[in-house]
């Protein structure tokens, strides 16, 4: 049986490269959409012309009834959750000046709540069967702080520090927690910034004088996800072109 690799924000820039990689290792890749998203269909026959053929969701990751009805339905349709990747994110970015609450709880419940609220409904399952991968998303931004970022930072670091408490608590049940700290990623998002302001300001950041491919993090995500991988634990590891490194 095939395991089953649960990618949640499977439908933007990253997810969507990381559930193609997992499923072209052979996974049963399931992925979720936010219950607004009105794209969903249309990805999904989208993927399925490419030879893609997944199962996806709605679930809100920032309500935990929501995602522990998603991991129940996905559980009872498919199968239990051997391979969980925390990848759903948003930013709001302004100045802490101009920050308010309703901005900061927002980047806090998508990015960091939602690690909680994913994880719970499947790491137990996970030790109890001796096997398990859970993979977070984070930042670089998470590890060096942004101007404009003290809640995207904020959650972003948090996830890490979900991931050492975790790591060693399932460390001896066959079931490893890690972090990835991506730097800038040429997925739409990235692409939108104006080509002037990513040649003149982020590029020259970056030692490798590019932006990263989501495909490059989605190998890392498959890495990390195997057998191999089976002693590597509480690590954030920078996937960043040399932008950052401590
Ligand atoms: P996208 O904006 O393209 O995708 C984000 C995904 O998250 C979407 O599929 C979205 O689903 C989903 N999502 C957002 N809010 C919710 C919610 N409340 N419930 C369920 N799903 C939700 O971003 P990227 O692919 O670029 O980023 C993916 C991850 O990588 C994020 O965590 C981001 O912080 C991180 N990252 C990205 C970098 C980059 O350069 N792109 C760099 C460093 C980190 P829907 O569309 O259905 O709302």
């Amino acid at each position: 049986m095939a395991r089953v690799a649960l990618v949640t924000g499977g439908m933007g820039g990253l997810g969507e490269a990381i559930c193609i990689k997992m499923a072209a290792l052979g996974y049963q890749v399931v992925t979720t959409y936010s219950p607004g998203n009105t794209r969903a269909a249309e990805w999904l026959s989208s993927m399925e012309q490419h030879g893609f053929k997944f199962r996806a969701y709605p679930c809100d990751v920032a309500e935990f009834a929501s995602a522990q009805e998603c991991i129940d339905t996905i559980t009872n349709e498919i199968g239990p959750v051997d391979v969980l990747v925390n990848n759903a994110g948003i930013t709001r970015d302004m100045t802490f000046k101009k920050m308010d609450k309703t901005n900061w709880d927002a980047v806090i419940r998508t990015n960091l709540d939602s690690v909680f609220n994913m994880t719970k409904p499947v790491c137990d399952g996970m030790t109890e069967r001796g096997w398990g991968r859970i993979v977070n998303i984070s930042s670089v931004n998470g590890q060096k702080g942004a101007f404009g970022q003290t809640n995207y930072s904020a959650a972003k670091a948090g996830m890490h520090g979900f991931t050492k408490a975790l790591a060693l608590e399932v460390a001896r049940k066959g079931v490893t927690v890690n972090t990835i700290s991506p730097g800038y990623i040429g997925t739409k998002m990235v692409m939108a910034i104006p080509t002037e302001v990513l040649e003149s300001k982020i590029i020259p950041q970056i030692p490798m004088g590019r932006l990263g491919k989501p495909e490059e993090v989605a190998g890392l995500v498959a890495y990390l996800a195997s057998d191999e991988a089976a002693f590597l634990t509480g690590a954030n590891i920078a996937i960043n072109g040399g932008q950052h490194m401590y």
